[in-house]
């Protein structure tokens, strides 16, 4: 007979989501699930996703099996754009894997099976999937808190380096953190990327959201420069949200390695993990991506596509604090500005978000994260007072 496991987590934001699609209001705004949204409340599949897979599907490339890898193209084209053209690219070895979730379960894995030893620091408040993901892996999680009044607080990840052992791991957002949105400008992943070396520390750096802060290049040059100083360190890399990619599961695992043998043996352990698991990922989205970034052209209306979205959500932002400064002069507002990419941290207690959700028809995380993607123009101002009417109660 199973077992009940007394404390089990579900996703407490599809619950919310539930209970906002069972709101009659006309105006129930959706801003829980972190997906991208265009004006009409739409996840779309961008133009160059659309032309790939009409490609694709006109050539019926056969369903076989494709490499305990995965599709070889797809991993050298995402190292080859997260990493650029540089060295790294050419230390680094890929697996594809089963959306960004899936990437971080894998090197979280090889991370327990190469040192059952090891800590994670985590800065807090972390992305919801963080910790069980670790755990599930067998890892060993010590939290930090990352925010002060809304601004990362470096001292505090700089003290979790430097209060770590030798093989321990600093989990790290690559750009557009989620839940904060809180960005680390290059400059301090330089310094990290020093201290780490100093304390025998290794990177894992979540890239999610690169492209939808201050543009593609710009979100993924703090990575590099830290991947630069540091011998070795590992990238779980999501297609999900750059590419509309989300039910698709197409995301790459990372590992760039101070020589070919343990690029090699590290590549190996990563295929024996996910043989283990399901054997290989599922092929569609990394096809369409490989033929994405292989095309010129389609990889130009993509690049114009990404930046399209990165400015709506930019727009949305600054109309956002543009409200809340003019109407309220309360210190919480300036360092929204600061933030970067689709979500939004609200300086609201969860009652605070509450009351959004039950007086406004306003659906955030209780954490005061909102997806502001989700947000169509016209409702910025509408958002703005409610947000002023909870938070001045
Ligand atoms: N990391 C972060 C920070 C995320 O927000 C997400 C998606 N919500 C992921 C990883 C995983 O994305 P995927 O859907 O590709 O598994």
């Amino acid at each position: 007979m199973l077992l009940t496991q007394p404390d089990l987590q579900l996703d407490p934001l599809w619950a919310l989501t539930a209970e906002c699609a069972a709101d009659l209001r006309l105006n129930r705004l959706n801003l829980v699930i972190g997906v991208y949204r265009d004006e009409h409340g739409v996840c779309p599949v961008p133009q160059a996703v659309q032309e790939a897979e009409l490609r694709l599907a006109s050539i019926a490339a056969t369903k076989e099996y494709t490499s305990p890898s995965g599709n070889i193209e797809f991993n050298a084209g995402i190292t080859d754009l997260v990493l650029g053209d540089s060295d790294l690219t050419q230390r680094a070895r890929s697996l594809q894997a089963v959306g960004g979730t899936g990437a971080l379960r894998l090197l979280a894995e090889l991370l327990a099976i190469t040192g059952p030893e090891r800590t994670v620091h985590l800065g807090v408040p972390a992305y919801v999937n963080h910790v069980p993901v670790l755990q599930a892996a067998g890892l060993r999680i010590q939290e930090y808190a990352i925010e002060n009044e809304g601004y990362l607080n470096v001292d505090a990840v700089v003290e979790a380096v430097r209060g770590a052992r030798a093989g321990d791991v600093l989990l790290l957002q690559g750009a557009c953190h989620n839940p904060t949105g809180l960005t680390m400008p290059v400059a301090v992943w330089e310094q990290l990327g020093h201290e780490m070396n100093r304390a025998g520390v290794i990177p894992l750096i979540d890239h999610a959201y690169f492209g939808l802060g201050d543009g593609l290049e710009e979100d993924l040059a703090g990575m590099r420069r830290m991947l630069e100083i540091v011998p070795e360190g590992l990238v779980a890399v999501s297609a999900s949200k750059v590419w509309g990619l989300y039910s698709e599961r197409t995301g790459c695992a990372v590992a760039v390695m101070s020589n070919p043998e343990r690029g090699t043996y590290v590549h190996g352990v990563l295929e024996v993990i996910a043989r283990a698991a399901y054997s290989q990922a599922p092929s569609h989205g990394a096809r369409v991506v490989a033929e994405v970034l292989g095309d010129d052209g389609l990889r130009a209306q993509w690049r114009a596509e990404l930046d399209q979205m990165r400015e709506r959500i930019t727009g949305l932002r600054e109309g956002l604090v543009r409200g809340l400064t003019a109407a309220s002069d309360a210190p919480e507002w300036p360092a929204l500005a600061d933030q970067r990419g689709m979500f939004l941290r609200l300086p609201l207690s969860p009652e605070q978000m509450a009351r959004l959700r039950i007086d406004h028809a306003v659906y955030g995380v209780p954490s005061g994260r909102i997806n502001l993607a989700g947000v169509p123009t016209a409702a910025v101002d509408r958002l703005a007072n409610a947000i002023l009417e909870v938070h001045d109660r």
